[in-house]
């Protein structure tokens, strides 16, 4: 669970900056990185700050969760037009933009389970119910499904795979258990879905069954929805199993945008990213009685979930098996989706956007995932519009973005972003929202260039604890060595922690294709409900956020990440802070690697082009700082830095992430990958791959620096 203090008032009036209490105009604004005097914005920010409403903002989520709202549904069209109408009356110039995208939806979805002597154990699957839930019973609720999943009727024995990652299959392979024709069940939790059935697909499973286990969001973590907030006994977590790891978006485009005009003959086979076989999720009310009768090899301890009774592998080719039959019926079609794209024009650099998107489809209603952030992001419209009002107008152009279709594999973002692929050359951030309130727990992942500048910003947004949510984020997450810490290492004085953007949301097509240097930020709490038709406004108002207080928090928290920077003298970039990363990274790999493998690689020109880049870094930071001289052509260089680290061809087996330092991890798909070229091909063991990765990571960082050293 997690706790939350309020700090001391009068910690708050002492720690406090300038910024927030602008009120009197008679304290210098404090110094911020990009501004050469940060006094005019501070008023223009004091006036936004002012603006996003709670009650506003709960009105927002009320009307966005009224009704189920997949992808490519009336529901979903009503959504992309409420937020077309705000983004109108804020006075955003405003779009809805159609894609044509292939999309499954499921027209029959049937799961049995029979004992040996033919005994049937369960058929379902059973629809999510819970005592006195006022949103479940809507019929308009989909069938519990996976994006992607291959349409099939299929019956086989049962086998037991933990979570599924590669670690789990290797375990079952050395126990002899051969997975050719079977139904692999797996439980949700330390990986991407996809990689869970990718990996079942290539050990030759015939289909694949996720359920939730109550050990990893159910009664384990504490009291279930509607008593508490976590998965309750026939929660279902519905979701993508596409193959976004390697490429995101419409399965048949990819790199190019599905336009309403693209025609058929463009499209290619969508199973570049789309498993051929069948999975479904079901609840662990499901699950529970086919792992009960599962019987074969007691499971390893760490495999033992949280259900009364030990769990087996599973005994195939024998007597004793439990066979499951799965019929999966996947309407496939191409179906219009609908972002939602709102622009105010820059004055003084129309050509770079700072956009600032979150997406709006759900699996069912979606209150946290993703109405949440959509709710936050049009208090933060709300809060533009009526600095519009006043006359005031941002030095580059302002883009708000409301994806759609991003539950089935970030599509909406991903066409936008092929698409305007040549325009966003000059893109300056993107700023990412999604799952923006769980509950009080505020966190960001970040470009490293850009982790310092949200931590300045939230010193100027005030907590629904009390301080700023610089304060409570510090009080709650000490600085921390990062989710895998040979990666990432703190640095010197980070006193508190943003991460590393991994993938699973629609930063992706931005940061790993178009190379545009992005944030993504949440408040969380304990959130059961994930995927379910329980993430809706009920469970929402009981259980994380009653008063809306926290999307008034991530409206305040994201309008500020765009006006700051859409604002800024200069881009407040710190590439010195990017040089760290990349060098510890680096110097974690020649760890890796030791001794032994240092004839084949040498880290040395990497390190000394990386040494090179934090040198630029350090010369042109003067120059940021000042905000003197010729300043077009200094952020059009800082702009050009991050683009310098794509490569042109792309990772090795999957060239449309073209990012030489952030991949999503192939294996884990949540995760980020540092230098994902390099330990890739060392993760496979193959080290000609790996030193030719070092090589093209090395052109990349030379590259980055020369753009840097041109700054001025
Ligand atoms: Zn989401």
């Amino acid at each position: 669970m997690i706790s939350c203090k309020p700090l001391p008032y009068l910690l708050f009036l002492a720690l406090v900056p300038a910024s927030l209490p602008a009120q009197n105009p008679a304290l210098p604004a404090p110094a911020v990185f990009g501004y050469r005097s940060f006094t005019a914005e501070a008023a223009i920010e004091e006036k936004f700050l002012s603006i996003p409403d709670a009650g506003l903002a709960g009105q927002h989520l009320k009307t966005l969760t009224a009704e189920p709202h997949l992808a490519a549904t009336p529901g979903d069209h009503k959504t992309a037009d409420y937020v077309a109408q705000k983004f109108r009356a804020a006075g955003l110039e405003t779009e809805i933009v159609p894609y044509r995208v292939l999309l499954n939806q499921p027209t029959e979805v049937r799961v049995e389970a029979f004992a040996p002597n033919g005994k049937q154990l369960m058929s379902g699957p059973t629809r999510e119910h819970v005592a006195g839930d006022p949103y479940q019973d809507d019929p308009r609720v989909a069938l519990p499904f996976n994006g992607s999943s291959g349409s099939g009727d299929i019956t086989a024995e049962v086998v037991y795979a933990n979570y599924g990652r590669q670690e789990d299959f290797d375990y079952l392979a050395e126990q002899h258990i051969d997975l050719h024709g079977k139904i692999v069940l797996i439980r949700y939790g330390a990986n991407f879905r996809g990689i869970k059935v990718y990996l079942a697909e290539q050990r030759g499973a015939a289909g694949v069954l996720l359920y939730s286990d109550p050990q990893d969001d159910g009664y384990a973590k504490g009291k279930t929805y509607p008593e508490g907030p976590w998965r309750p006994e026939t929660g279902i977590q519905y979701g993508s199993v596409q193959y976004q790891f390697k490429y995101p978006g419409d399965p048949e485009t990819p790199g190019v945008a599905s336009t309403l005009e693209l025609p058929d003959s463009a499209r290619v086979s969508p199973y570049g990213s789309q498993p051929h076989i069948i999975s479904i999720p079901i609840s662990y009310h499901d699950a529970a009685p086919i792992l009960q009768a599962l019987k074969g090899l007691t499971v390893p301890k760490e495999w033992q979930g949280g259900l009364p009774f030990h769990y087996h592998l599973g005994e195939v080719g024998r007597k004793d098996g439990v066979t499951v039959h799965l019929l999966s019926r996947q309407d496939y079609q191409r179906r219009i989706i609908w972002d939602v794209i709102g622009k105010v024009k820059g004055t003084q650099y129309p050509d770079d956007w700072v956009i600032a998107g979150n997406h709006r489809d759900a699996w069912i209603y979606g209150a946290v995932d993703p109405s949440s952030g959509t709710a936050a992001m049009l208090e933060a419209v709300h809060g533009v519009g009526a600095l519009l009002r006043q006359g005031w107008r941002p030095k580059r152009t302002l883009i708000f973005a409301s994806w759609d279709a991003e539950e089935e594999g970030l599509i909406g973002s991903t066409e936008w972003v092929e698409q305007n692929a040549q325009a966003l050359k000059r893109a300056v951030a993107y700023f990412n929202t999604d799952v923006a309130v769980s509950g009080p727990d505020f966190s960001a992942d970040a470009v490293p260039s850009l982790k310092q500048f949200v931590r300045e910003l939230t010193r100027s947004v005030p907590s629904p604890l009390g301080g700023s949510v610089y304060q409570q984020w510090r009080a709650n997450h000490p600085a921390q060595s990062g989710l895998r810490g040979n990666h990432v290492t703190p640095e010197a004085g980070e006193d508190v922690h943003v991460g590393n953007l991994g993938s699973g949301s629609d930063f992706a097509a931005f940061l790993d294709h178009a190379g545009v240097p992005s944030t993504d930020i949440g408040s969380n709490g304990s959130y059961g409900v994930y995927h379910s038709v329980f993430d809706n406004y009920a469970w929402y108002t009981m259980n994380a956020d009653p008063h809306f207080d926290y999307l008034q928090q991530m409206a305040r928290v994201l309008g500020l990440e765009a006006l700051r920077m859409a604002d800024a003298d200069v881009l407040p970039y710190d590439y010195a802070a990017y040089a760290r990363e990349i060098t510890s990274a680096l110097e974690a790999d020649q760890r890796r690697v030791g001794p032994a493998g240092r004839g084949s690689f040498d880290f040395g020109p990497a390190l000394a082009a990386a040494a090179r880049l934090a040198t630029a870094a350090e010369r042109v930071r003067g120059q940021q700082t000042d905000a003197t001289g010729d300043l077009v052509r200094l952020n059009l260089a800082l702009r050009q830095t991050e683009s310098a680290l794509l490569s042109e061809t792309g990772l090795p087996n999957r060239p449309w992430y073209r990012h030489t330092i952030y991949a999503p991890d192939e294996l884990s798909g949540y995760a980020a990958q540092v230098l994902p070229g390099v330990n890739e091909a060392l993760d496979s063991k193959n080290l000609a791959i790996a030193a030719q990765q070092l090589t093209a990571l090395t052109t990349a960082l030379t590259r980055a620096a020369q753009t840097l050293e041109g700054a001025r």
